[in-house]
């Protein structure tokens, strides 16, 4: 089996602990919730689905930062609690292999593809993006809400 080409880029644990403190702090922006299905709250530290009943935080989050027009701040999902963060990083996160639209930014954070992965191999579509030299990284998206799932880097 040959290397992966790619990297995967879970949140940051720093960004999951200021979450967990600014829930504590009362910040508006920032709300606890209780997973009520699986498959409804995907925790982009642990790049885990929240099991039914567990707790997460929503807030808002940079994936794209302002000052550029493509900038884009969305809500996202950690574990109130502690988790671990994803260390496969040369393997797809195996929880999101459906339903998710792959966009390829350049250097300077603008789009310059998109493939939804969704019954084809999302290795294969990250790949095909790569190719693409102005690719400068990819981000794995809900393709139904939209949401920031988590960022690919070449290998
Ligand atoms: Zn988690």
């Amino acid at each position: 089996m040959k290397a992966s080409t790619f990297r995967i880029l879970p949140l940051p644990t720093e960004i999951a602990e200021a979450a967990r403190h600014a829930v504590e702090a009362g910040a508006s922006d920032h709300a606890i919730v209780r997973a009520s299905s699986p498959g409804s709250s995907p925790c982009r530290h642990c790049l885990r689905w929240a099991q039914p009943g567990e707790r997460v935080i929503l807030f808002p989050y940079a994936a794209i930062p302002s000052g550029h027009p493509y900038s884009e701040t969305g809500p996202i999902f950690v574990h109130a609690n502690e988790c671990q963060r994803y260390s496969a990083t040369n393997e797809y996160p195996a929880d999101f292999r459906n339903r998710r639209v792959s966009r390829a930014y350049d250097a300077k954070y603008k789009i310059i593809d998109a493939q939804i992965v969704n019954g084809s191999e999302p290795e294969v579509v990250i790949e095909t993006l790569f190719q693409n030299p102005d690719t400068a990284f990819v981000d794995v998206r809900s393709v139904t809400h939209g949401c920031f799932t988590f960022r690919v880097q070449r290998g």
